[in-house]
């Protein structure tokens, strides 16, 4: 059975409003995702009736809070398919989930002349912490080359992969092209040679079934923000014994079993990682997002965005001046371009008079960028509530805008 889109709509009240004296078209949802009511009625709640620290009190809001919290633990557990919900630890975002395994295992495993393996379509926070992590530690940074069409080129990574090679750490799906990497094959090649993998699931959680004991990857990182959910926080998952032998992040409040002047004794995982009062509010509300998602179903939000693409596809490529940018062959729903002769911020003003939300630039890939020789790019990218006749206005603003170069 089909997703009832229109109904869907209704439960996202930021999708109805005017902009410039336009319908909103909200094509950013790779930037972050809008909120149904039942997310927000969520935030609202806690605030009204639960709000109290967690894990410490001895009363009634305390223990409530607690076992929502926990609640929300377990259903990110259940969502991507971990072993356990002790594997799930919540963080700012995908950046400090990086930057939590950069910190730690990175500062514990990885030595002078170790190698860690990036790809070229990463995201600045899967860039960023690696070099200062090399810089800090005398190891060496690799990336995968790709192809024009943006796909990591097989052959070239085989090469780069070898016992030096510590971590790989890759997008699962690229946020500035849409591309979906072969992450299964990487991981059993990283396995093979001993190293570790990271997958960057930013983008791939709210398109992809993602299940991180048949993928076997060693670290997710992703953000509540981009599946429905609130800012500001993200999630890492690990695996048990990789998260035990790891030190930890920050020191706190939480994060301790015992602490004297002379020594401290760190608390289980996933506590061991969550130093200091936690983003209570924001963790429960995500149980809410995580639910909606599974009440559609993966699989048919999937089915959707993929028919939304296709047709986004259709449209647009016939238009004369319309440079389809990342043409892979398996992609989530990231529609990257340029139109002939204009720069991107301008499409993306005018395609705004319209009402039409996009985003433009370097996506925070500017690497990527300049192995494609590109300035930036404009990105319409698409979610559950998106609909055909959206992608129909868009395709005739491009066209509109197209005409005045070419
Ligand atoms: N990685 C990818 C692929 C992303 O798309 C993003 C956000 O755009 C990030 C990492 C960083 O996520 P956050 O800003 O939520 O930490």
């Amino acid at each position: 059975m089909s997703l009832n889109i229109q109904s869907i709509r209704g439960l996202f009240p930021v999708l109805h409003q005017e902009v410039h004296g336009k319908p909103l078209i909200y094509f950013d949802n790779a930037a972050t995702t809008q909120k149904p009511q039942s997310v927000l009625d969520s935030l609202t709640n806690y605030y009204e009736h639960d709000n109290s620290n967690i894990h410490r009190g001895a009363h009634a809001l305390a223990d409530r809070a607690t076992r929502y919290y926990e609640n929300t633990r377990e259903t990110v557990q259940k969502f991507i398919n971990a072993k356990e919900s002790a594997e799930i630890i919540f963080t700012k975002g995908t950046t400090e989930s990086i930057n939590l395994v950069a910190q730690t295992f990175g500062r514990k495993f990885i030595g002078k002349g170790d190698e860690i393996l990036i790809s070229t379509l990463e995201h600045h926070s899967n860039i960023v912490p690696w070099q200062m992590l090399c810089e800090e530690k005398g190891a060496i940074l690799k990336v995968i080359p790709i192809t024009d069409s943006g796909e990591v080129i097989w052959e070239e990574f085989e090469k780069l992969i070898t016992p030096k090679t510590k971590l790989v750490s890759v997008v699962h799906a690229s946020n500035a092209l849409g591309t979906i990497n072969p992450v299964k094959k990487i991981i059993e090649a990283a396995h093979a040679v001993g190293a570790k993998v990271l997958l960057d699931g930013a983008q791939s959680t709210s398109h992809l079934e993602v299940n991180v004991q048949d993928l076997d990857c060693d670290f997710l990182a992703f953000s509540a923000h981009k599946l429905y959910g609130p800012t500001g926080l993200g999630i890492l998952y690990g695996k048990r014994e990789v998260l035990e032998a790891m030190p930890p992040f920050l020191g706190g409040g939480e994060m301790i079993k015992e602490v004297s002047f002379e020594k401290t004794t760190y608390n289980d995982i996933p506590f061991k990682f969550e130093a200091g009062t936690p983003n209570i509010a924001d963790v429960i509300a995500f149980k809410t997002s995580l639910d909606f998602i599974q009440s559609l179903k993966k699989s048919r939000i999937k089915a959707h965005e993929d028919e939304l693409l296709a047709y986004a596809n259709e449209l647009m490529l016939p238009i004369k001046g319309f440079i389809p940018v990342g043409t892979a062959e398996e992609k989530v729903s990231v529609l990257s371009f340029n139109i002939n002769g204009m720069h991107p911020f301008d499409v993306g003003q005018m395609l705004d008079a319209r009402g039409i939300a996009v985003r433009t630039g370097h996506h925070c890939t500017q690497p990527l960028m300049k192995r494609l020789g590109l300035e930036g790019t404009v990105r319409a990218s698409f979610a559950v509530y998106n609909t055909k006749s959206e992608i129909e206005s868009l395709a005739e603003g491009v066209e509109r805008i197209a005409r005045l170069k070419n």
